[in-house]
């Protein structure tokens, strides 16, 4: 018998049969979306408009990147060389951990953050860091600077972060990427329009910054999978290098120039979430809720042992929201997306009903206050 017929199983590289999964809840989701952080209503009607002239010889074509790069470079005043288009953050994450992470390299994130950097990292190489935040879920800006060495390969920072919704100044920013020359600074800027300072303008002065953006959030079209990378063209070729030319389909390209082109339409809601955001704090304050004070499109709120019972009866209530009590530090955390007015109002009112049902009380002391008095500033 050969050697070759007597191997039983197929097995994956090492490293992936270590990574961990992700899974987000998917099914069942026909009710109030507040459970993702999407737009809750609608894009553009730009961009529905562009959806009607895509015609049947259009979708038998390969899509071509390059045009709508160029559009976009020049909406953020960068070089066509300067910008990546990719197939949402999520793509975006995997490209910088395929392009910067050999196998031994530390990465260093902050806990709790958005899962996907862990899934990426950890499929590359096991020289994950991860640095906690205290109970204040506020960046850990000395402990995470503390935390950098010669093998710090990759660093990655949401601004505002998922799910505490707390920013990074760009002034700290700048510090950790002055801090680390020989490595990468990724900022995923997913929720950036809606509060916090962007590092965009910083990319010629800073040359290991990479800032991340989606059009997932604010431009309301995840489901057509849009994000893009920013940084300098010397390290933008590297990323293209592991991209698929193809990694955008056409139909996507095609709405992103329409999406952006419609500022009106962003900026009305920016406001509705922004607006949206104070009244649901409002409500949270006048009903006992402890949460952190959020700069993105979501509030992360101190619920306690019942949190589970409050997802279920917001479900009954036809409103989803988002557990997060196993994120790290998070234990009783849930997390509500604030949309355009009408669907706060149904939060709100839904989660007002949904307390009083599950017998939730107030608890003195940290349950029933903000969970970080004394800094709406965010830092
Ligand atoms: N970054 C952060 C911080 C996020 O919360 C998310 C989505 N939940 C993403 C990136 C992924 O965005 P996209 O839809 O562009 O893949």
């Amino acid at each position: 018998m050969s050697v070759v017929s007597e191997v039983k199983t197929v097995r994956p590289r090492q490293l992936v049969l270590e990574m961990p999964e992700y899974h987000p809840p998917l099914a069942g989701r026909e009710a109030l979306r507040l459970d993702f952080n999407e737009n809750t209503a609608a894009p553009s009607p730009r961009v529905m408009e562009r959806l009607r002239q895509i015609t049947a010889e259009g979708l038998t074509k390969y899509p071509e990147r390059e045009p709508v790069e160029r559009i976009v470079a020049a909406h953020f005043a960068l070089r066509s060389d300067q910008v990546l288009l990719t197939n949402g953050v999520d793509e975006a994450i995997h490209l910088m951990c395929c392009a910067f992470l050999d196998e031994g390299d530390e990465a260093l994130i902050c806990t709790p953050t958005f899962f996907m950097y862990d899934v990426n990292i950890t499929m590359m190489t096991r020289g994950l860091v991860k640095v906690q935040a205290d109970e204040t879920l506020s960046f850990p800006f000395e402990r995470f600077l503390a935390a950098i060495t010669e093998r710090t390969k990759l660093i990655i920072v949401a601004s505002p972060n998922n799910p505490t919704g707390a920013v990074v100044s760009r002034e700290r920013l700048l510090a950790i990427a002055n801090a680390a020359p020989h490595a990468v600074l990724m900022v995923d800027e997913a929720y950036h329009h809606f509060g916090g300072e962007s590092v965009m303008g910083d990319l010629a002065a800073t040359p290991n910054v990479i800032v991340a953006r989606t059009f997932s959030k604010a431009y309301g079209l995840a489901n057509l999978r849009i994000g893009m990378l920013a940084g300098s063209a010397e390290l933008l070729k590297y990323l293209r290098k592991v991209s698929s030319p193809y990694n955008v389909n056409g139909v996507a390209l095609d709405c992103l120039s329409a999406a952006i082109s419609d500022e009106t339409y962003l900026a009305w809601y920016v406001e509705q979430v922004r607006v949206g955001r104070e009244r649901m704090m409002a409500g949270l304050d006048e009903l006992g809720v402890g949460y952190f004070p959020s700069a993105a499109n979501f509030v992360l709120m101190k619920i306690g042992p019942k949190h589970k019972e409050l997802v279920a009866a917001m479900r009954r209530h036809g409103v989803l929201l988002r557990d997060r009590s196993t994120d790290p530090g998070c234990d009783g955390y849930v997390r509500i997306t604030i949309g355009v007015e009408d669907h706060v109002t149904r939060g709100l009112e839904a989660l007002k009903a949904s307390l009083d049902e599950i017998g939730w009380k107030r608890v003195s002391g940290s349950a029933g206050q903000p969970v970080s008095e004394g800094v709406r500033e965010f830092e």
